[in-house]
């Protein structure tokens, strides 16, 4: 991973960290922010936002949305960050099965996905984690 990059992940590390201080996990208490970066470098953030009465949408399909509604198509990488509201660290977070298939629309092949095992930050593709992914 080169310097640039490594730099670029940091920062976006705190944005979903921040993110994520805006979750609305009243039902699993699990909280998960994300960046999604575009290819002309924007950054835009999400979080999960749960409800009692209908199914809760996940910090990565917020990010998306929100980018995708101020008519962003071109997306670089994900990077997601996730822990019960009373944790002291980070777990490994990675998208669910949803946000997978529903990021799939939207990336090419060498979109990357990003989530921390520890201090470390670790990459993955979303072919690498969506294998077989069903597509129009
Ligand atoms: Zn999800």
């Amino acid at each position: 991973m080169d310097k640039a990059l490594m730099e670029d992940l940091k920062d976006s590390l705190s944005l979903a960290i921040n993110a994520r201080r805006s979750a609305y996990a009243n039902c699993s208490k699990y909280k998960v922010g994300a960046v999604l970066a575009t290819r002309n470098g924007k950054k835009y953030t999400g979080c999960n936002i749960e409800n009692s009465g209908i199914q809760a949408i996940c910090a990565e399909r917020t990010a998306f949305c929100k980018a995708i509604s101020e008519g962003e198509r071109y997306f670089k990488y994900i990077l997601v960050v996730g822990a019960y509201e009373d944790a002291t660290e980070l777990d490994k977070c990675l998208p669910c099965g949803y946000c997978r298939q529903f990021m799939n629309d939207f990336v090419d092949e060498d979109f990357k996905i990003y989530a921390m095992n520890g201090e470390k930050i670790e990459e993955y593709t979303l072919k690498e984690l969506l294998p077989h992914a069903f597509k129009l």
